[in-house]
């Protein structure tokens, strides 16, 4: 079970700075949903709470039939992967990949077997010795998901990890995402972005959080729904207004 509930979920950063506001949410088993909205409403702060990555909130927040509000990230069977890659400048590819396996202490050829078979899925085998400064972005992107793959967690987590691409190769890796989501069907996926055509290209669910002038919805949910639901039905002004601008 990969379900994830959030229940009445709040962040503040210091006394009177309110990021995240009751937020109440379910992530379904397999299901791939996309955080969206503007630069500044709070997507990687909530995507971060899920990881572990940020801790004092109020609310709870469950993976699987598990609170995980005192579980340590490592512990959580979530891998995330970040806009900028954050590739071990010092290591190959493939020491890039295994590193959080033998982090884990998972034996040698059984970290052999996982990087080489996520090499082949994201079709970067070739580039295995390399090290990350002789990558391209769109390279170095596949690695940090392979990165992702080979934990085999039950949660993927993606922070905008396609924004430092050109137009083209986002395009491409789109569809690439789309793919890892097809190959690991019992994995759920939270996927972060600004840019509403990516969210509905890739979502089964789309959560649009409030930004904009009233102070006292930013971080809120504004609508959560599938993506034609939020096109052509939008609850407020503020999802019509955020669908039909210009990405
Ligand atoms: P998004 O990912 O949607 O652009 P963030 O989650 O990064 O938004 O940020 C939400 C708000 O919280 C922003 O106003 C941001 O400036 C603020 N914020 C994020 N991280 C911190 C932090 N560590 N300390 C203080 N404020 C922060
Ligand atoms: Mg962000």
């Amino acid at each position: 079970m990969t379900k994830i509930t959030l229940s009445g979920v709040n962040k503040s950063f210091g006394a009177n700075f309110p990021v995240i506001r009751g937020v109440d949410l379910t992530i379904d088993d397999g299901e791939f949903c996309v955080f969206l909205g503007p630069s500044g409403c709070g997507k990687s702060t909530l995507l971060r709470m899920v990881a572990g990555l940020e801790t004092a909130y109020t609310g709870q927040i469950q993976i699987g039939d598990r609170v995980v509000d005192k579980v340590e990230p490592a512990d959580r069977e979530v891998a995330m992967v970040f806009q900028n890659y954050a590739l071990y400048p010092h290591m190959t590819v493939y020491d890039n990949m295994a590193f959080g396996l033998r982090q884990a202490k998972t034996a040698k050829d059984e970290i052999e077997r996982r990087v080489k078979e996520a090499a082949r899925i994201l079709q970067i085998e070739p580039l295995l010795d390399r090290m990350p400064k002789a990558l391209s972005g769109g390279q170095r992107q596949r690695v940090a998901i392979g990165r992702a793959i080979v934990r085999q967690p039950k949660v993927f987590l993606f922070d905008e990890p396609l924004s430092n691409l050109d137009a083209a190769l986002r395009v491409h890796m789109r569809s690439e995402i789309a793919t890892l989501h097809r190959n690991f069907p019992a994995a759920s996926m939270i996927y972060v972005t600004h840019d509403q055509t990516e969210a509905m290209a890739l979502a089964d669910k789309i959560v649009l959080l409030h930004a904009g002038k009233d102070m006292l919805k930013h971080g809120s949910i504004a609508q959560v729904g599938k993506p034609l639901d939020l096109y052509h039905r939008p609850r407020n002004l503020f999802v019509a207004g955020f669908l039909g601008s210009p990405t």
